[in-house]
């Protein structure tokens, strides 16, 4: 499916400018930064599909991307979050639009909540899953970006991560290990994609 068509869809900064729900979307989210740009061009095999965006303001909007001639899924790429600077106004509106997207979509099959290697999970990372839990939409947890640091650190993290994330009655309990940069990965994830998007 990835190697046929892949299209972008729209951009939607407020729900009412959400598509028509008529086929699963697979949501990505994560901090800024994470990979998620990476690791969506990665798994549709794309340079450039997404586009990584740096600033604050421009992290707010949902986009969609469809895959497959005639559609059989769109990927949701989620505005990225835990910027620092961001002001409480701007994070009150990501939160609004997450949360009522996630609530309001039947159609949502799956969300990957991607986590940087070196950093596991923070509390930013924690809170989006307790919204995930709330309205109960299943997530795979990915971390990205394993080339960077050393096996030992790697497992280290891995194991504290898979721990934790047993905890969250939505999440699955086994954690997909990524490298967009190397390839690691990625063709298990996106098989698991499309069995989620098709199941
Ligand atoms: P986004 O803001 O979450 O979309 O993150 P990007 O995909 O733009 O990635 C942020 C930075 O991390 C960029 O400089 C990427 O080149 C780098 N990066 C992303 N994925 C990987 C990876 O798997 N390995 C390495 N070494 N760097 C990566």
């Amino acid at each position: 499916l990835f190697s046929g068509r892949v299209d972008f869809l729209l951009s939607a900064p407020q729900l009412k400018f959400l598509p028509e729900p008529t086929v699963p979307e697979i949501a990505f989210c994560g901090r800024s930064n994470v990979g998620k740009s990476s690791l969506l061009n990665a798994l549709t095999g794309r340079r450039a599909i997404a586009r990584a965006s740096v600033t604050p303001g421009r992290t707010q909007e949902l986009n969609f991307f469809e895959v497959g001639e005639p559609t059989r899924f769109r990927l949701v790429d989620m505005p990225g979050y835990g910027f620092a600077k961001a002001p409480v106004k701007v994070v009150e509106k990501w939160k609004k639009l997450v949360k009522t997207y996630l609530r309001g979509r039947p159609v949502l099959a799956r969300n990957l909540v991607l986590v940087d290697s070196r950093h596991g999970l923070k509390d930013v990372d924690r809170e989006m899953m307790r919204m995930l839990d709330e309205a109960a939409v299943g997530y795979r947890v990915v971390l990205t970006k394993a080339d960077k640091i050393k096996a030992s650190e790697l497992d280290a993290t891995a194991a504290k991560v898979a721990d934790e994330i047993r905890k969250h009655p939505a999440a699955f309990p086994e954690l997909h290990i990524t490298s967009s940069e190397k390839g690691m990965g990625i063709a298990a994830l996106r098989a698991a994609v499309v069995a989620d998007a098709l199941q």
